[in-house]
């Protein structure tokens, strides 16, 4: 096997990107020592399967309660490694908590035997079922936009699965991965979560060691991921970049429609896959809607935050991601667009930008921009306003803002998306019970969805066994007869067949 080269003894150096401080330096891990954890993970998982559903409940209950007790010192990690706000950094321990408590309660139900009747008569006399045995080693690359929340997602579910999960975080947030895995230890659980640090080459060597891959990210890294996936023939399930478009129609709540898209597209300064990027109102509401919006955006406080939630938006991640963004409103200003609030970048952070005026063919509502922006566009109708969100190759979610809930659910359903909110945005995030996966460019399967989020961890085995004592032999069995296969035909036929003559009960008709 090629393996992938990674620069020996090198360390990753984790800034504060609020005020450019450097806080840890981290050794990277080398394809041999990621190497050596997958085996270390292989050698634990059976007896981690083995311990059942319930079983591992008892060790996810405990961490689940690690989480909370550690809440407060998580998000101070978190903070550190981001720049983001205490209150964008506070959900994330909570949220993962809630989730463990979702998954270590369902699995035992979810993760049951199926029974099935068999489709033919010719199998009545067999009983069949399907089990579901986990992928032994799952491998979830993560961005650095939720640097706690994005590995335990997807973690989470895998190891209920019974499976052991090797995380290989953001070369830009490791520690709160770090913190992650350190209360997984600190419980005394079973030794089958790690860690792999390091940058792309780390996330390659994981790829190119485990059974499965959960990658969040960009469209171009997923798409690497799945080619190396297919050449190795393991699944991977990828969740990329989105353009969420959110559309207000006539008869929407103004206001309402204006608090929820300025917290969709600002919250996490922007980086979220599923924030609001694109804003499509219909022409009789669109100076009420961009007058309010742009007071509203106006208000927003943005700083280096301490505990004391002072602020409202943070710093962007890193400085490429702050002049990405400044590249996507410079390109639309020069192809004529205006900026009515923000619009400029100020050491690590982005301002919290409103622009108008914008089209199509512009970066702004083509590429995926991850920064505090809101590209308005007004459209004449909501087939316009459909037909305007529908024109993207991302589909990751979108939201429909109007007072008229059954026309929310029509609309909802003419929009190519992984998932639409009705009055909401990212709302479906939150609800594990449905999924959350994007179409066309946004990516290829899906997380959470009940029942589904789990078994994705899984392999199905198909069994099948005798209800009655078997013959010591069979129709079909050697040596073949005439007798032998005109029975099985003759059965196969009868139970296939529509109509008596094709069953073989008819003459055939003459002429
Ligand atoms: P990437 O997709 O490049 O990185 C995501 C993860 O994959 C990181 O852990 C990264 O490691 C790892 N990785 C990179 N190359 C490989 C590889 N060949 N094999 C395996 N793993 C690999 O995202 P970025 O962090 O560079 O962000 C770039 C853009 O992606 C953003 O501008 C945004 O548009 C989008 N994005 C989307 C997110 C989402 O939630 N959908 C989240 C974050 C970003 P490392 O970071 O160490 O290079």
């Amino acid at each position: 096997m090629t393996e992938s080269p990674i620069e020996a003894d090198s360390e990753i150096e984790v800034f504060n990107p609020a005020d450019a401080a450097v806080i840890a330096r981290i050794p990277v891990d080398s394809a041999a020592t990621v190497r050596a954890k997958v085996a270390n993970l292989r050698a634990h998982q059976r007896d981690w399967e083995d311990l059942g559903p319930r079983g591992r409940e008892v060790w996810l209950r405990a961490f689940q309660d690690w989480i909370l007790d550690n809440e407060s010192r998580i998000a101070d990690v978190l903070q550190s490694e981001t720049g983001k706000t205490r209150a964008d950094a506070v959900v994330e321990a909570p949220a993962v908590a809630d989730l463990i408590k979702y998954w270590s309660g369902h699995a035992r139900r979810y993760l049951a035997d199926t029974r099935a009747r068999p489709h033919s008569p010719l199998f009545a006399i067999k009983a069949l079922s399907t089990n579901y045995r986990p992928y032994p080693v799952v491998g979830v690359i993560t961005p650095w936009n939720f640097p706690f929340a994005a590995p335990a997602m997807d973690t989470i579910p895998a190891l209920a699965a019974g499976a052991a999960v090797l995380v290989k975080p953001s070369e830009v947030t490791p520690l709160s991965a770090i913190e992650l895995v350190k209360g997984w230890r600190e419980i005394g659980a079973p030794p089958v979560f790690d860690l792999a640090i390091g940058r792309g080459d780390t996330g390659a060597a994981v790829t190119d060691q485990v059974d499965f891959v959960q990658f969040t990210g960009s469209t171009r890294t997923g798409r690497r991921i799945a080619v190396r996936c297919a050449e190795r023939l393991i699944p991977c399930s990828l969740e990329l970049g989105g353009k969420d478009p959110a559309l207000v129609l006539a008869d929407a709540d103004i206001d309402r429609a204006v608090n929820g898209i300025t917290w969709g597209g600002m919250v996490n300064s922007g980086q979220v896959c599923t924030s609001v990027e694109r804003v499509y109102v219909e022409t009789p509401v669109y100076d009420e809607f961009v007058g309010k919006l742009v007071a509203k955006v106006d208000s927003l406080r943005q700083g280096k935050d301490g505990k004391d939630f002072r602020f409202d938006i943070g710093a962007m991640a890193t400085p490429a991601q702050r002049d990405l963004v400044a590249r996507h409103i410079d390109d639309a200003v020069a192809g004529g667009a205006r900026v009515l609030t923000g619009g400029t970048p100020r050491g690590g952070f982005y301002e919290p930008t409103v622009l108008v005026d914008v089209d199509h063919t512009m970066a702004c509502i083509r590429e995926e921009t991850f920064g505090p922006t809101l590209p308005v566009i007004e459209v004449a109708d909501e087939a316009e306003a459909i037909r305007l969100a529908n024109d993207s190759e991302f589909a990751l979610s979108a939201s429909v803002w109007t007072r008229d809930t059954a026309r929310g659910l029509r609309v909802a359903r003419r929009i190519e998306a992984g998932a639409v909110n009705v009055n909401d945005v990212m709302a479906n995030a939150f609800c594990v019970a449905v999924p959350m996966g994007g179409w066309k460019q946004s990516g290829m399967g899906a997380r959470f969805g009940g029942r589904a989020g789990i078994l994705k961890y899984c392999r199905a085995q198909a069994i099948t066994a005798p209800r009655l004592p078997a013959p010591s032999d069979e129709v079909m069995w050697y040596p073949s007869t005439r007798l032998g296969a005109g029975l099985a035909t003759a059965v196969m036929r009868a139970t296939a067949a529509r109509g008596l003559r094709r069953i073989g009960l008819r003459a055939p008709r003459r002429g």
